[in-house]
């Protein structure tokens, strides 16, 4: 038999599903095994060929990730079937990964394999915050560090506190949030000024990038107030002070000065109103202030078009606009590329057509689909948009990738005065009766039924 045992270890990159390699999405697609964890941008699965065995060794749920030990045995196993494995870990494979522990075991077992590297968190967060982690100016070095500080069952992994007191290079911590008041004590104690900024950044190169400044002092509190959720770095240095000039990711998703108070304004209006359809007739006056969710569902060919017409007339009138699209995955379509030409921006939470229930590759939809309800509630209540396309995402409910009530929960808490669109066939009646408005698009005849494939520019 030839043997093509392999097992690639691939960076998955920090979080956007493009910063992956050329060679890691390479790898994904070869691959007959896949294993990820929970760090792992899901949709990213959907470069996976849809014959690929997925395996999920994250924590999920309450349930517990599968022991280290095992997942070397399981990368193991799978080599030895004559498989070809992708391991496809968060950020680069080999900072804070456990990597060197999983090429470790293959090399006991006698399995070929290559280290696919990737974007770390901490380099992607420095870039997406606008704080280069050396800059002539204020230092030339950068250390990584582990925050997770377990030194009294493990005294090697003890962190040398005086020599990071001492210098000037920049600190970089990972998995640091829950200590970070130790961090900051620790490093004052040693010698760093009080006063040294720090800038915690959590989900980074994601549309729920945040960036919390503050100093040695003060951050601990201010992670605890701002109630900063992980996954997060800490980067402590006088580089954090660029962020202030050079910040161009959250400055594209900031709305313009104003605005944000403009939105408090409208929600304090609003506050009460249990469903837009139990609102009072709105008048003219008032209207603008309201939020308006309209559904386009049938089994007729338009749905998302009509949705992305609705986009082009808000783009038109000068309003913020995002798509989030369920189950669709195919980046290439002409919608897309025309959207991002207008500077909307678009995000694809599926993994494409989705299978049967029964099928292994159902969680994986279902996981996807889960984060794309959590980005789309992030982008609801950032106000930094107008206009929320959520689309496909009747069709991720009637096929039970995503629970009615979630998103009807979204859709009622969603602040005024904002517009949702909610696309895909088999709408529910509890999301109908949320919407103020619902076209069905009904099938009269098709060119599919004639033999006549889907056409460039027409269907995709
Ligand atoms: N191998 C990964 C790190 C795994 S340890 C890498 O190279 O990035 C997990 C830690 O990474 C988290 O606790 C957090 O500190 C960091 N991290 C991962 N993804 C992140 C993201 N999108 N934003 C901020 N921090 C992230």
């Amino acid at each position: 038999m030839n043997n093509k045992a392999m097992v690639y270890l691939v960076g998955a990159g920090p979080g956007d599903s493009a910063l992956i390699t050329v060679k890691g999405k390479h790898c994904l697609q070869r691959a007959e095994v896949v294993l990820y964890d929970r760090l792992c941008n899901p949709a990213l699965l959907g470069y996976a060929s849809p014959a690929a065995e997925l395996i999920y060794v994250g924590k999920n749920m309450g349930h517990h990730p599968l022991p280290q030990e095992q997942i070397n045995a399981l990368l193991v196993a799978k080599a030895r079937q004559n498989k070809v494995v992708v391991r496809l870990k968060g950020g680069d494979p080999f900072v804070f990964g456990r990597g060197g522990e999983e090429v470790d075991a293959l090399v006991d077992a006698g399995v070929a394999f290559e280290v696919v590297p990737g974007i770390t968190a901490g380099f992607a967060a420095g870039a997406y915050a606008g704080i280069p982690l050396t800059h002539r100016d204020f230092t030339t070095s950068v250390t990584l560090i582990t925050g997770h500080l377990n030194t009294r069952k493990d005294p090697q992994r003890d962190i040398d506190w005086l020599a990071l007191g001492r210098g000037r290079g920049t600190l970089v911590f990972y998995m640091g949030l829950t200590t970070i008041a130790t961090i900051c004590r620790q490093l004052i104690e040693h010698g760093r000024p009080p006063t040294t900024p720090v800038a915690v950044i959590s989900h980074a190169t994601t549309s729920q990038q945040r960036t919390l400044i503050a100093t040695l002092e003060d951050a601990a509190h201010q992670v605890e107030r701002e109630r900063v959720t992980s996954p997060a770095v800490i980067l402590v240095g006088e580089v954090v002070q660029m962020h202030k000039r050079l910040d161009w990711f959250q400055q594209r998703l900031t709305p313009p000065v104003g605005m944000e108070a403009a939105a408090e304004v409208a929600v304090k209006n609003t506050a009460g109103t249990e469903t837009a359809g139990a609102t009072p007739a709105a008048t003219a006056a008032d209207a603008s202030a309201r939020k308006n969710i309209l559904i386009f569902t049938g089994a007729g060919k338009g749905k998302s078009t009509s949705a992305f017409g609705m986009a082009l007339r808000a783009v038109g009138h000068g309003q913020r606009v995002r798509i989030l699209q369920f189950i669709k995955n195919d980046p290439s379509v002409g919608e897309l590329a025309a959207l991002r030409q207008l500077g909307v921006q678009t995000e694809q939470c599926g993994l494409g057509f989705v299978p049967k229930a029964e099928h292994p590759h159902y969680p994986a939809h279902q996981q996807a689909a889960a984060q794309g309800l959590s980005r789309a509630a992030a982008d609801i209540f950032s106000g930094n948009y107008d206009l929320i396309i959520l689309d496909e995402i009747c069709g991720a409910v009637a096929q039970g990738l995503l629970d009615e009530d979630d998103v009807a929960d979204l859709l009622r808490r969603a602040p005024a005065p904002i517009t949702l669109v909610l696309t895909g066939r088999h709408a529910t009646p509890a999301l109908i009766k949320l919407a103020d408005t619902v076209s069905t698009i009904q099938p009269l005849k098709h060119a599919f039924e004639q033999g006549i494939p889907a056409r460039k520019g027409v269907e995709f």
